[in-house]
């Protein structure tokens, strides 16, 4: 988790230098605040979310007479956290994400998203924390439009000790999802992942398709989690996308992956006050440890540098 941590705060540290520049000059007049602005635009906070910090911050310096850049900064973490809405934090947020404490059945988690987003290294490195932490796992392989997709999750399937139930290359995906969700009831798993397809071409399509997956999997018992795999490299078009899923089904926790590779962590923010879901897991890097919870105020820190 350090070196985690060390590496967030490394993609996302021009970000807090430029910050803290700005909030070091003498005098924070039109011009600086405006810059902060920008700067905060730049690590795709998203408009409103920027608006409203700079206009608290601006405030909150007015009233309190704050000056020294680390009481500025101070303001800023705080203002930053507020954003992070403490009570979506609070939602189910446990070790890896899933919670099934006390249940009889497996917690049965579909993870969602558009494809290249990383949904099934995210798929594999989350099967991975969860097997470490002593759950058994079935893997469900629903995309079977891609047969590298099924073989690659099979791949991690192996690697972390997981079952992966996969069927026919272009069969039906609710039927494979169905029988992954029948096996881990059968083999009394703590867990079913259930990856699926994320083909954006006909928006209809994916939610004639995602839709009947989840009813599909229902039909076993309530489905425990619906994670949306969102690529934080795609900035504001991932909140583009999020939207559409979210009217297909109902999301429960988003996985913000690839901020290893992008300086604009302010995403996590956009997409949290976007969609009102909270942003559960963060994929740092391609490898199957690269995948930690999300920690609001660990993230914030490494923001600011
Ligand atoms: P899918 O099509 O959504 O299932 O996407 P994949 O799981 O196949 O991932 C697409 C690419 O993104 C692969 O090359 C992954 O290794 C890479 N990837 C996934 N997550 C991360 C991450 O957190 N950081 C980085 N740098 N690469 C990632």
């Amino acid at each position: 988790l350090v070196r985690l941590r060390a590496r967030l705060a490394r993609s996302q540290n021009s970000l807090g230098k430029g910050l803290l520049t700005l909030l070091s000059r003498e005098r924070l007049d039109d011009d600086t605040w405006e810059e902060i602005e920008d700067t905060l635009l730049t690590a795709d906070i998203g408009v409103g979310p920027t608006q409203e910090l700079v206009e608290r911050l601006r405030e909150r310096v007015r009233v309190l007479g704050t000056r020294t850049p680390e009481e500025l900064r101070a303001l800023l973490r705080e203002e930053l956290l507020n954003q992070l809405d403490p009570s979506l934090d609070r939602a189910v947020r446990t070790e890896g994400g899933v919670s099934d404490e006390g249940e009889e059945r497996p917690a049965v988690v579909m993870v969602v998203g558009v494809n290249g987003t990383g949904k099934t290294t995210t798929t594999g490195k989350l099967a991975r924390v969860l097997v470490a932490d002593g759950r058994s796992v079935v893997l469900g392989a629903a995309d079977t439009f891609r047969a590298a997709a099924a073989d690659q999750l099979q791949t991690w399937g192996q690697r972390v000790g997981a079952r992966t139930v996969r069927g026919p290359e272009g069969g039906d995906p609710a039927s494979v999802a169905f029988e992954a969700v029948r096996e881990g009831i059968e083999a009394t798993a703590d867990v079913v992942l259930v990856d699926t397809a994320g083909r954006l071409h006909t928006k209809t399509g994916l939610m004639d398709e995602l839709g009947k997956v989840k009813r599909v999997v229902e039909k076993q018992g309530p489905v425990s989690e619906v994670l949306l795999v969102l690529d934080a490299t795609t900035g504001q078009n991932g909140l583009v996308q999020a939207r559409v899923f979210a009217e297909v089904v109902e999301i429960t926790g988003i996985a913000l992956t690839k901020l290893d590779g992008t300086a604009k962590g302010g995403i996590v923010v956009a997409v949290q006050r976007e969609l009102g879901v909270p942003v559960k897991l963060v994929g740092l890097g391609e490898g199957p440890d690269d995948l930690a919870p999300f920690e609001p105020e660990a993230f914030v820190d490494a923001l600011l540098g």
